[in-house]
């Protein structure tokens, strides 16, 4: 579904990514782990499109990102990590002005609209202005956003900053009901215990080269880990790396 080939992203000297090869399946979900500054972010920008690659490609149902990044961001939904939104306009106002640009018509979008404003426990306040939102109530209307074309894949920087428990809980059900219904999940989070419960596969970057990837089971048997959980094994993969 998703296919990273050689990719690579340079920052003047600084190779931030590179040499990144990567497949991921119809329904799973896959989270990316590394320390701080390992490329991450970098990666999900490529994928989602915002980033032009330095080397390499990325394909996403077989289109190329950078070839047709029109056809290539309506298979995508794109949660950053620092989401933005027009502090004057109203979360709704903002859903419709997304939706219009993905084409989609005005029922659609209003049907799209209450579907999700149920699912995420959404406000009357989707009709005051996000500028005064907090950063929790902005998360739900960006995961809108990035939901309401219904995507093949769903990207997503850090999915639970400012989500309280039940939040939190209620974005976790909806990857794996997204990867039930075939979707792709691709998200990085420092977060392992969140990790841990929602991934089919779990990559580990470190200074832009991917170290480890597989099931936990498979990285647990690499890694001579038995029973041990993905914070044990994390800090002994990135520990190793670095050594
Ligand atoms: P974190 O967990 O801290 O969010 P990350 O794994 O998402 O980190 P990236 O943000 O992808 O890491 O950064 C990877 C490398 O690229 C770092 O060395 C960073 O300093 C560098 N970098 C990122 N963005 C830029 C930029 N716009 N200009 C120059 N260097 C950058």
């Amino acid at each position: 579904m998703l296919e990273l080939c050689n990719l690579g992203k340079r920052y003047g000297a600084v190779w931030a990514v590179r040499n990144l090869n990567l497949k991921l399946k119809k329904g799973e979900v896959f989270s990316f782990l590394g320390p701080n500054g390992a490329g991450k972010t970098t990666t999900l920008k490529m994928v989602a499109g915002v980033l032009f690659p330095t080397e390499g490609k990325i394909l996403i149902d077989g289109i190329d990102v950078n070839e047709e990044p029109e056809k290539a961001k309506k298979l995508t939904g794109y949660i950053p990590d620092v989401p933005f939104l027009y502090p004057q306009l109203t979360g709704r106002e903002f859903l419709h002005l997304v939706g219009r640009i993905y084409g989609m018509t005005k029922k659609k979008i209003e049907n799209s609209i209450e579907y999700w404003k149920e699912r995420l426990e959404i406000g009357e306040w989707i009709d005051l202005p996000s500028s005064e939102y907090s950063h929790g109530m902005r998360q739900k209307i960006v995961f809108t956003q990035a939901l309401m074309h219904e995507p093949l894949l769903l990207i997503i920087d850090e999915p639970m900053v400012g989500l309280d428990p039940k939040s939190a809980r209620i974005v976790k059900n909806i990857f794996r009901e997204l990867a039930s219904k075939g979707k792709t999940v691709f998200l990085s989070t420092h977060t392992l215990s969140v990790a841990e419960e929602v991934s089919d596969r779990i990559g580990i970057i470190e200074k832009g080269r991917l170290v480890a990837a597989g099931t936990l089971d498979e990285l647990r048997e690499r890694y001579k880990r038995e029973g041990k959980n993905l914070e044990e094994i994390y800090l002994e993969i990135t520990e190793r790396s670095e050594g």
